[in-house]
């Protein structure tokens, strides 16, 4: 057979690009972790050659050709009809954009990076609009570049979440509004006590270190085929299934960041570890999108991690490493204290139930900036709007509003709602998994973890990118995406935690 020529030269090409990939994530995992700060010019250029070889060798004819000969020939559903399918999806996407836009949007980030930075520490929005003018408007030639038949968020949400659409984010957010707007109003009412304050204190860095290894060892995280190395903004990165790099960061007066932090991470680094090991060096081996990689951190940080069945289990040994600071502290005073609902300015810092309301009107926000019925200088004043109307404050100052992430600056739109796919789709697998295995909540209470990780592994890791996102969430789940399962969990949850 003539194509099996073929599909073995086209192996061989991937499998050098993905050599050469892996080699940069080396290089980039060493520049946010031991690299000294002396190294950053030659390492610049190092990187840079490298992503010359990897977009040389990802666009080149001889691809191209062997792609084009093997159109048709493969069974789409065996995993050699995926390869040829993801890499033309790969092809497409790497060949769309003209190089003269490529260059232009990498020389403008790099250059309002910068402007950010000092924007963002002087609240100085006006020092920022003009450059973010100049991003959207190469935003808009992206999506006109890529395509779209409705809406140019349709081209540049499709980058992250293949075959996700602007109507469908829309409809996740009017339900999730509906869902859980009259709950936050609820426990808004409430506020007065600082439910956090057993979180504060001075916690010994080793010691909490201890704790978070231990726990994400028992979720089943590999420490064979990764390690868990210090960075100042957290971030799991692969080289392959067998070699998987988180990196954390502590703080020494406050306990949630570093113990949620690793969990999430975790999650990102069980799901790489979890893919067949037979896609190794090839464009499957990797999570099906950013959407689907959150649901995993998601769900061993939130629908694990700060469930209360989990707590019952890891309560006493992380009050034996903490004994001053917590043994006053009851199990349910510390489980109220990581659920805390607190409408807040930051994203990052936000809880399960208001987080989603900031990705929304980024979300909104953007919207407006693409189809040019919002103008830049106007974006301050209808986000403060907005987190007036959601979160019932108000940001004092554009650092603590509309200039917080760096999401813009660095070229990313239509990445927020990505997040909040996560948070849902997190409960979804979650209620699958238990369905299938009603034990596992019981599991949970007894510090086990193998049938949840189990479920995982079979309906989601080990597929890597074989399938698109919207296909295997129907085949893990039986379902499409949907938000009531998510709405339902954070109403018991939260209804419970705040007596509603
Ligand atoms: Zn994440």
């Amino acid at each position: 057979m003539a194509h099996t020529a073929a599909l073995n030269t086209l192996k061989a090409l991937l499998a050098t690009i993905s050599d050469l990939r892996a080699a940069k994530s080396v290089l980039s995992w060493d520049q946010q972790t031991y690299m000294p700060t002396g190294g950053i010019g030659t390492r610049a250029n190092q990187m840079g050659t490298l992503s010359r070889l990897v977009h040389e060798r990802s666009t080149s004819a001889e691809l191209r050709s062997l792609l084009d000969q093997l159109d048709g020939q493969l069974d789409p559903e065996t995993d050699d009809g995926a390869l040829v399918r993801i890499a033309r999806r790969d092809l497409e996407h790497a060949t769309k954009l003209s190089a003269d836009l490529v260059e232009r949007m990498s020389h403008t980030t790099a250059m309002v990076d910068a402007v950010w930075v000092q924007a963002r520490l002087t609240g100085d929005w006006p020092l920022f609009a003009p450059h973010l003018r100049a991003i959207v408007e190469l935003q808009r030639e992206i999506a006109e570049q890529y395509g779209y038949t409705t809406h140019p968020f349709d081209a540049l949400i499709n980058v992250d979440e293949p075959g996700t659409t602007k109507a469908q984010i829309e409809q996740m957010y009017a339900e999730l509004k509906v869902g859980t707007l009259p709950l936050m109003k609820a426990i808004g009412q409430q506020q007065g006590e600082d439910r956090t304050r057993p979180l504060h204190g001075r916690f010994d860095e080793a010691r909490q270190e201890q704790f978070g290894m231990e726990v994400i060892k028992r979720f089943g995280f590999d420490w064979h085929r990764g390690r868990q190395d210090r960075a100042v903004h957290p971030f799991c990165t692969n080289f392959s299934m067998n070699d998987v790099r988180l990196t954390t960061r502590f703080d020494p007066t406050w306990l949630a960041p570093a113990m949620f932090g690793t969990m999430h991470e975790a999650g990102h680094g069980m799901y790489e570890q979890g893919v067949a090991q037979h896609f190794t060096r090839s464009p499957l081996a990797a999570g099906c999108s950013m959407g689907l990689h959150e649901s995993q951190s998601r769900l061993w940080e939130n629908l694990v991690g700060r469930s209360r069945p989990f707590w019952e289990y890891f309560y006493a040994p992380l009050q034996n490493l903490f004994p001053e600071q917590l043994q006053a502290v009851d199990l349910d005073t510390f489980y109220r204290a990581i659920n805390s609902v607190q409408p807040s300015f930051i994203r990052v810092e936000a809880d399960e139930l208001t987080y989603n309301l900031h990705t929304l009107l980024r979300f909104e926000v953007e919207l407006g900036l693409l189809e040019g019925t919002l103008a830049v200088e106007d974006v301050p004043a209808v986000w403060n709007a907005k987190v007036a109307e959601y979160l019932g404050i108000t940001p004092p100052n554009d650092t603590l509003g509309a200039l917080q992430d760096v999401h813009w600056s660095a070229g990313l739109f239509a990445y927020f709602p990505t997040y909040t796919i996560g948070n849902v789709l997190a409960v979804q697998f979650f209620d699958a998994a238990v369905a299938a295995s009603p034990a596992i909540p019981e599991q949970i209470r007894q510090g086990e973890f193998g049938t949840l990780h189990g479920w995982l592994n079979e309906n989601i890791y080990q597929h890597g990118r074989k399938y698109d996102p919207n296909d295997l969430v129907l085949r893990a789940s039986g379902r499409p995406m949907e938000t009531a399962p998510y709405i339902n969990y954070l109403k018991t949850k939260y209804g419970q935690l705040y007596k509603l």
